[in-house]
């Protein structure tokens, strides 16, 4: 019996070690892994030039607080100001957090304002933002909100691809929009260009802000740094988190200089956020995904990934509904409960995740080779002929 609270349905495997796209079992098999840690391991497990810096910060420095100067800290919110829509970014240890964070940025910013019952936040209802009580609520599943009232206050709803629903749901109490540049979680729901740039003019008609959460799909994992490039818009306010640290946690919250004129000292902190040790490997994870041509090999794979994909569908068009994503965050929607696919693919040693609507997961990591693309699709293929 494992002292472990129960609320995870987990697999019956566990892995002695990892190297790039693969993991070994303890059960003796080896696992081609297109879930990396639910899109975590951006440079694959054990990646050498993450383990040098973390190793050589490790033997300096861990952990300091932020009562002083780090830094590793202030060289990576350089970077990521340098290269993002970024004025100022906080550092924590998380995705929920990093969201937790936007949200009493854009409400802190009304109240120094004079604005402070401008306070509510419109989110898309069934999104995921993360499992504190506040973003379970602004996620507004009922998977993740029920039992859990009574209901933290201060979100609206509207539903994906509504909008109508949602320039109605806008009132003059409106803080801000916050919603996924692409829903992970929740499908791998890309939301079109047009309607981010729909978006951000909407945000500006009413003057409220826009929250683009990229934890999942951030960190160059749509073949573009963020997602929300691809639309050429810049957001106020984005939560980053899961690839940041390539394996090690980090969550962070990227905001541009009118948000921050909110927030002074004291109003916000962290014990560990944006400690030298994850610093180190915030750096490293930086070092790689702006060397030339590795974003675009992202774009290049994902798209052979998608297109050979789709070849599948055509083949067994009773089994795929639907294939959809961007870059390396891909969807395979299946007719059927996708549950018994995703064991299927194990069986035959390929590792993915689910997501709502009967979505199989597929989350490589960034720095897969087409040989590593070949073998998943070698065994979707295979699952696929004998998929009942
Ligand atoms: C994973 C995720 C979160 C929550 O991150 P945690 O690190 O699990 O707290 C928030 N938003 C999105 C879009 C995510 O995918």
């Amino acid at each position: 019996m494992s002292a472990i609270l129960n609320t995870y349905n987990r697999k019956k495997i566990a892995f002695t070690k990892g190297k790039g796209a693969f993991l070994y079992g303890t059960n003796g098999k080896k696992y081609l892994d297109f879930v990396q840690g639910i899109a975590v391991n951006c440079l694959g497990h054990a990646n050498n030039y993450l383990t040098k810096s973390i190793s050589k910060q490790a033997k300096k420095l861990w952990h300091v607080s932020n009562a002083f100067i780090i830094p590793e800290q202030e060289k990576l919110a350089r970077r990521l100001k340098q290269k993002t829509f970024a004025d100022y970014v906080f550092f924590q240890n998380s995705g929920a957090e990093a969201t937790e964070a936007a949200i009493k940025f854009a409400r802190r910013y009304f109240y120094s304002k004079g604005q402070p019952r401008k306070n509510r936040i419109l989110c898309i209802n069934n999104s995921f933002h993360g499992r504190t009580l506040a973003t379970i609520f602004a996620g507004n599943s009922k998977k993740a909100t029920e039992g859990f009232g009574p209901k933290v206050d201060g979100f609206d709803h509207f539903n994906f691809g509504d909008h109508k629903g949602l320039e109605k749901s806008i009132t003059n109490r409106t803080a801000a929009i916050m919603v996924e540049t692409i829903m992970g979680e929740g499908g791998i729901k890309v939301i079109p260009d047009y309607c981010l740039v729909g978006l951000r003019k909407l945000c500006n008609k009413k003057k409220i802000l826009l929250i683009l959460d990229e934890v999942q799909c951030g960190i160059g994992r749509s073949g573009k740094f963020f997602a929300f490039e691809h639309a050429k818009i810049k957001p106020d306010i984005v939560p980053i988190a899961k690839g940041i640290g390539g394996g090690f946690p980090i969550g962070a919250v990227l905001l541009n200089k009118k948000v921050a004129s909110g927030m002074k000292p004291g109003l916000h902190g962290s014990t560990f956020g944006g400690n030298p040790l994850a610093m180190s490997a915030g750096n490293a994870v930086m070092d790689v995904m702006f060397k030339k041509k590795f974003l675009s090999s992202v774009t290049k794979n994902g798209n052979y990934f998608l297109k050979e994909l789709n070849k599948i569908k055509l083949k067994y068009p009773k089994i795929i509904k639907e294939v959809r994503g961007k870059g390396l965050l891909i969807g395979i929607c299946i007719y059927k409960d996708q549950s018994k696919f995703i064991k299927r693919l194990l069986e035959n040693n390929l590792l993915t995740v689910r997501a709502s609507e009967n979505v199989v997961r597929l989350l490589p990591p960034l720095n897969v080779t087409r040989q590593e693309i070949n073998l998943g699709l070698k065994i979707i293929e295979k699952v696929c002929k004998k998929f009942k």
